[in-house]
């Protein structure tokens, strides 16, 4: 091996500019707004080969090694994301009904879901499942693209996952499996008594998690329709002291706007991105609060580290906090004091987010044990989507068309990912109980609790988690099991 033509200084600086491109790209993309492919694929097809070319040279630091063979994977895909991208709004589309004039698509789905009868909703979903062959060689060859970047350098998607989650696969496993299990009893009890109230009629197989987020919080949507999910999370922010002047928010309703509420690190720590489409007040101010508090900790990375300790933040670390920040939205002093909420109108926002909580567990549980699966031994798509449909069954209780999984919005378009949401939600709770004992009930007016959490992300990819987290899921189970 030679070493790098330049200092590895100079190859982080062109590696980071190549990355902030992607980024803005991407961000237009998402965002509904004119973009150039082909730019995006150029961009990606010099960050693969700047990166191969330190692979060329070195495998240490172990952390660099690492972000270069998931950079090199991420960019070989891109031509394929694209697709994708465009067969989901395009392909992935129902022939007899519309959302806002539009034939419903993959993109408005969720927005429609939210509004429309169970009659239609039920057609929408078995049309658009039944699509699912047209993007099923994209997502499969994204995979393999994986597998084959991976094994050019000796190592796996699911290891790489483990190292930076810093978990092994038989304690993530056990993990998944015990918050799954733990929730399974309430969560039908929750579901059945939700579904009566809503819909009047027993839950069906298609009625899924998004129906209910987009559904479930239809009571509170007078009061929350007074408050801007742009301006609530700033000023949260703003009160703990952060910098908010680095985070850029858009809650514009665009065609062609992903569906699912994004935060864009376009450069850490400078420039953070946050997007949210309108689906329903509430949820809208529950996707704010959460992309916010990614971008939160985006803005808090310690500009003087090395790029790959500032970039190699993991899912898993990445989702402690924002979920941190959108369980705001469900505390009820905060919920009193900031929103203005009565007693009654607390009691219906923390009973369905508690239900929405155990669905989010039955639902990760599912997805999580599929994808991990899937990674350890190689499945086909034929494989996974059968195995897909005998855990939804296991843990959601429906049998399903087990092509569902081809819809998510993470499950196709990330070698795993879903486990992190399940991992982070433990880490959370962990946190929150410690701002708790330390500030006490209202310790997100107090000032300190800022200096605490820029202390915690200011090390970005060294971050010390064993300071607030010993992945005990007591704290959060206890108030969704016995509310
Ligand atoms: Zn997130």
């Amino acid at each position: 091996m030679q070493g790098l033509p330049y200092p590895l200084s100079s190859w982080a600086i062109v590696d980071e500019s190549f990355s902030i491109l992607s980024g803005h790209e991407n961000w237009k993309m998402y965002n509904g707004l004119e973009f150039d492919e082909e730019f995006m694929k150029n961009i990606a097809e010099q960050k693969a080969r700047h990166a191969e070319l330190f692979l060329s040279t070195s495998r240490r630091p172990r952390r660099l090694f690492i972000k270069c063979v998931t950079d090199v994977s991420e960019s070989k895909k891109t031509p394929l994301s694209l697709e994708l991208d465009k067969a989901r709004a395009e392909k992935i589309v129902s022939r007899t009904k519309r959302f806002h004039g539009r034939r419903v698509n993959w993109k408005n789905w969720r927005q429609f879901s939210a509004v429309a009868d169970a009659d239609s909703r039920k057609q929408v979903y078995d049309e658009l499942v039944k699509k699912t062959p047209v993007i099923r060689p994209l997502i499969r060859a994204m995979f393999e693209k994986s597998w084959s970047v991976h094994r050019k350098y000796g190592t796996t998607p699911l290891r790489s996952y483990l190292e930076s989650e810093r978990i092994t696969l038989a304690d993530l496993k056990e993990l998944v499996q015990k918050l799954g299990a733990a929730v399974r009893k309430p969560f039908r009890e929750a579901l059945q008594d939700f579904a009566m109230q809503i819909k009047r009629a027993p839950a069906e197989y298609y009625d899924d998690f998004y129906y209910f987020r987009g559904r479930i919080f239809r009571p509170l949507d007078k009061i929350f329709s007074k408050f801007d999910p742009a301006e609530m999370p700033v000023r949260q922010l703003k009160r703990l002291g952060f910098d908010t002047r680095r985070i850029h928010v858009d809650v514009e309703d665009r065609p062609k706007k992903t569906p699912s509420a994004v935060a864009f690190f376009v450069q850490i720590p400078n420039d953070a991105r946050v997007l949210v489409k309108p689906i329903s007040p509430y949820t809208d101010m529950e996707a704010a609060y959460h992309e916010f508090g990614h971008a939160m900790h985006c803005i808090s990375v310690d500009p003087n580290l090395s790029l790959w300790d500032r970039e190699s933040l993991s899912h898993g670390v990445a989702e402690i906090f924002s979920t941190f920040l959108e369980s705001l939205v469900e505390d009820p002093r905060y919920l009193r004091k900031k929103f203005g909420l009565s007693d009654d109108q607390i009691r219906e926002v923390t009973e369905r987010r508690r239900f929405m909580e155990l669905f989010f567990v039955a639902f990760y549980a599912a997805n999580s044990l599929m994808k991990i699966s899937f990674q350890e031994k190689k499945l086909t798509m034929d494989q996974a989507s059968e195995l897909y449909a005998k855990l939804y069954k296991e843990y959601v209780g429906f049998e399903i068309p087990g092509e569902y999984w081809q819809l998510h919005h993470v499950m196709p378009d990330y070698d795993l990912y879903s486990p992190s949401y399940l991992i982070a939600a433990v880490r959370k709770s962990e946190l929150i109980k410690r701002l708790q004992s330390r500030l006490g009930e209202e310790w997100w007016d107090s000032p300190k609790t800022g200096d605490y959490l820029r202390k915690i992300m200011r090390p970005g990819a060294n971050i010390d988690l064993d300071e607030f987290s010993r992945l005990d899921t007591g704290p959060f189970l206890k108030p969704i099991l016995h509310p």
